[in-house]
């Protein structure tokens, strides 16, 4: 066992506070990461805070790790020492299981999940990336390319995959209209992955605060949700609208926003239950569908499409002694677009 040093939650009310834990050492097949940078995602929040009620504490969150390999196991072929790496949302999955889909591995049902999880031990809490270090089973552990610098790399390991996936799925290229609905740590990633993609892409935000960085971005369009006329002047404009709000929006009137067989997709998760009418999607044969984060292949697709393309979050650095005032910040969303934790600050 080695001793880690991070910061935890204790206590859904209570502020995040250094917490020291043990981490195993690397087994045959493990891969032993020293952790430079962790992006703040908004699930570490509800996590912490108990929202989702699943919280078992103390937790160490953070998913949206990278760093530099410390030490490799005996079987481990795909990473050396000093080779810069990625861990996103999930450490584990049911390896054992006959119906096991690597396409389709974070929908399996024995993901184990970075932090507030346990692992195939049956017993051991996982522990995530608001920490000095991390041990992570070789096939978990994502390659970073070269050319993206490690810091703004960080929040692809779970915004970027959330946008990545959907984008995928739903064909979002050349020819393709797409809407991101939403232009913060998630939508803001959603706009340069779809740019990317060669698709045309249109930011709906509440308000044109952020168009300047919208279009800077990669957006091609840029309307106010606030503004009633949106609504009118896009009606059945979109092959795809990624929803990456979680909060409660007039869904009948987004869904309008769809051509015939387009698709509105839930990346973002509002509390409460989803009102919609038939007749929201029977006229257009419409859809309305979720999609969480990828699988292990998939996100190792998405750090390569990023690094060819050069695509990394725009971000805010912090120390970890800052967390609690950035979590009140991204509450507020008053961040352009992700904090990143400096974990060398652990060591101030
Ligand atoms: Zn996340």
């Amino acid at each position: 066992m080695a001793l880690a040093r991070g910061y935890a939650a204790t206590d859904a009310s209570k502020p995040l506070a250094p917490f020291t834990f043990e981490r195993r050492e690397p087994n045959a097949d493990d891969v032993a990461i020293s952790i430079q940078y962790c992006g703040v995602c908004h699930s570490d929040i509800h996590t912490v805070r108990n929202e989702w009620k699943n919280a078992v504490y103390p937790i160490v969150p953070g998913h949206e790790i990278v760093g530099v390999v410390t030490a490799v196991g005996s079987d481990v072929t795909k990473f050396k020492v000093g080779d810069k790496v990625g861990v996103g949302c999930f450490v584990d999955s049911c390896v054992g299981c006959a119906s096991r889909d690597l396409d389709n591995e974070q929908y399996m049902p024995g993901l184990v999940q970075t932090y507030n999880s346990v692992e195939a031990d049956g017993k051991t809490a996982t522990q995530g990336g608001y920490s000095d270090h991390i041990v992570v089973k070789e096939g978990y552990v994502l390659s970073i390319p070269d050319n993206l610098p490690l810091d703004a790399t960080a929040p692809l390991l779970c915004a970027g995959i959330t946008l990545y996936s959907p984008l995928r799925h739903w064909n979002a290229g050349p020819g393709k209209k797409v809407a991101i609905l939403g232009m913060g740590g998630l939508g803001h990633m959603g706009v340069k992955i779809a740019h990317a993609m060669g698709a045309d892409v249109t930011v709906l935000s509440h308000s044109l605060s952020k168009k300047e960085d919208g279009l800077k971005l990669g957006a091609d369009h840029y309307y106010a949700t606030s503004d009633a006329e949106t609504f009118t002047k896009l009606a059945g404009t979109f092959d795809l609208i990624i929803c990456t709000v979680g909060v409660a929006i007039d869904w009948n009137a987004y869904l309008g926003l769809l051509k015939v067989d387009g698709s509105m997709v839930i990346v973002g998760a509002p509390e409460d239950a989803i009102p919609v009418h038939a007749f929201s999607l029977i006229p257009g044969r419409r859809s309305l569908s979720g999609s969480m984060i990828g699988s292990i292949k998939e996100t190792q697709q998405m750090l390569d499409f990023c690094g060819k393309h050069d695509i990394v979050s725009e971000i805010e650095t912090i120390g970890i002694q800052e967390i609690n005032e950035a979590y009140e910040r991204v509450l507020k969303s008053d961040v352009r677009y992700r904090f990143v934790i400096d974990m060398a600050s652990l060591a101030a």
